[in-house]
């Protein structure tokens, strides 16, 4: 239903505004004092001063894909994360490795692995539900592009973003 708000009937000193601006200007005036003396914060200069040194530890930023210390993905393309991904963001296009592969037993890689970072929400489910620790919500947050199309991160931005995660990858651990 439409709510129709009624315009004011302003008095004559009203109209000329000058009390209003006075007002403004004395709010300026006391901002300004502030800062000379040291008592007010000021915005920080982004982007030549970032937020990075006060993310805290569980910060969600970007998800990404990471490679094991040998420089493999460590993603076997499960699809687990794309199916558990509420805004459906994340699409896989999985394929299969050669044969004679030393890693032939984990099946799949991905051939095509694209976050659409217009949709995703930052929920972290796909970290979470990662059987081969291979997605990471790392701290980047500064996510930007002119298109939509920039706006999807393919496979290899994802791995650029995620870089080299120390640790077991447990499908190639070798006492598996
Ligand atoms: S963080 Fe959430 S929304 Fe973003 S890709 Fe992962 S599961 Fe999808
Ligand atoms: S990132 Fe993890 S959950 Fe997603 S397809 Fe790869 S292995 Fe599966």
């Amino acid at each position: 239903m439409a709510v129709v708000v009624a315009r004011p009937n302003l008095r004559w000193y009203e109209k000329l505004y000058l009390p209003n601006i006075a007002a403004g200007l004395a709010i300026t005036f006391r901002h300004f004092t502030k800062m000379i003396f040291g008592r007010t914060k000021v915005t920080m200069q982004y982007p030549e001063e970032k937020w990075d040194a006060h993310l805290p530890d569980y910060y969600r930023g970007t998800p990404a894909l990471v490679r094991d210390v040998s420089g493999r993905i460590r993603c076997v393309a499960c699809q687990l994360c794309e199916f558990i991904c509420p805004p459906r963001a994340i699409k896989i296009t999985p394929g299969e490795l050669p044969d004679g592969d030393k890693f032939k037993k984990v099946e799949k890689y991905p051939n095509e692995f694209d976050i659409d970072m217009i949709r995703c929400i930052y929920c972290g489910m796909c970290e979470e539900v990662c059987p081969e620790q291979a997605i990471y919500l790392r701290k980047d947050y500064a996510v930007t592009g002119f298109t939509r199309e920039d706006m999807v991160h393919h496979k290899e931005k994802l791995l650029e973003i995620g870089g080299v995660m120390h640790g077991v990858v447990l499908k190639w651990n070798e006492r598996k």
